[in-house]
């Protein structure tokens, strides 16, 4: 194998091999920098019919927030492992597609920069615009792809980067009768977060029944979790979000659920325990010390497994009929009437 110019896809390529024939495997893009070619992998595991539901595992879509892409790497590898011996998983993964892209933006993680190569943040180039007040810069602007935030021109084609998350969650998740995604970020606030859509509009999505079920069952499960759950709009509003652009897409067919979230590790929390890592770039999105770092990794192990069984089961918890419109209440109560959770 030729050593990969970034450890994290060094560290794919070894789970891919590990994993042999339980995976199934390709190169959704290639990045190229200077001299780098850096791909865009995707792996998948599980059953491929279209009849199980399926989860989708993102990671490194911001170049600097490292630990997304360590956190589903973490759980890939613990899969892949444990597959040499866990007749339960083996079982498991019967019913259920699992789909793994850990590193979705190589070109920036290579620079060290949140941007793709292009100077296009990722998750503002959908082509998808809000109605409502966006928080300058932040929200996405389309000055320049020297600042922050930067969407891509206007009306031209999405980033090669975004384009294959859209074809993969098309192909793999938005096929299927129940699909989930989960895409790894951090550096945001003092808590971890779960933040589902929309991030384009104040308004609640149409399946907000089921992600209240969703979270409740989590809830329930893992009564002492740390998790902060909420719609991304409690905090800010933002243009072009590709989870809420390809929800929208999935909506299109109201018989199929896709609940796509999104993990915010606070990551504000280490600098606070380690104000040193405020002088590293790095330092602000991921921990620095190795103990945290494992520590961050474990805790969210059972976040990611816990979102395999749930959709695996999900007929037996997936609400319908008057239990939709009763769920329906109580999340519109908890997440946009109530000031606080
Ligand atoms: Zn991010």
């Amino acid at each position: 194998m030729i050593p990969a110019p970034l450890a994290e896809q060094t560290e794919l390529e070894q789970i891919v091999a590990q994993g042999g024939g339980a995976l199934e495997t390709r190169v959704l893009h290639t990045v190229t920098v200077g001299e780098q070619e850096l791909p865009v992998r995707v792996v998948c595991l599980g059953n491929p019919d279209r009849d199980v539901p399926a989860v989708g595992f993102f990671g490194g879509v911001h170049g600097l927030e490292r630990i997304g892409a360590a956190v589903v790497l973490a759980y890939l590898r613990s899969l892949v492992l444990r597959l040499r011996w866990d007749a339960v998983l083996s079982r498991a993964l019967e019913s259920v597609r699992l789909v793994f892209v850990p590193i979705v933006n190589p070109g920036g993680m290579w620079r060290g920069t949140r941007a793709n190569p292009n100077g296009v943040d990722l998750m503002r180039n959908a082509p998808l615009e809000s109605a409502e007040r966006v928080p300058f810069m932040v929200g996405g602007q389309r000055f320049s792809a020297g600042l922050p935030w930067y969407r891509g021109p206007a009306a031209g084609p999405m980033e090669a980067e975004s384009q294959a998350v859209c074809d993969i969650v098309e192909q793999e998740l938005l096929a299927r009768e129940l699909s989930l995604a989960i895409d790894c970020h951090s550096g945001f606030g003092l808590h971890d977060r779960i933040w589902f859509p929309y991030a384009h509009t104040t308004l609640p999505i149409e399946h907000l029944p089921e992600m209240h079920a969703l979270m409740e069952i989590f809830e329930e499960a893992y009564a002492h979790h740390n998790y902060l759950f909420e719609p991304q709009s409690r905090q800010y509003l933002t243009h072009g979000d590709l989870w809420d652009y390809l929800y929208l897409k999935a909506a299109a067919r109201p018989e199929r659920v896709f609940l796509p979230m999104t993990l915010e590790m606070g990551s504000w929390l280490w600098v606070k325990k380690n104000p040193r890592q405020l002088f590293s770039r790095h330092g602000i999105f991921n921990p620095l010390i190795q103990h945290r770092q494992q520590r961050v990794l474990r805790r969210h192990l059972s976040w990611l497994e816990f979102l395999s069984h749930a959709a695996s089961g999900y007929r037996r918890w997936l609400p319908v009929g008057a239990e939709r419109v009763r769920r329906r209440q109580l999340a519109i109560q908890r997440w946009y009437l109530a000031t606080r959770q």
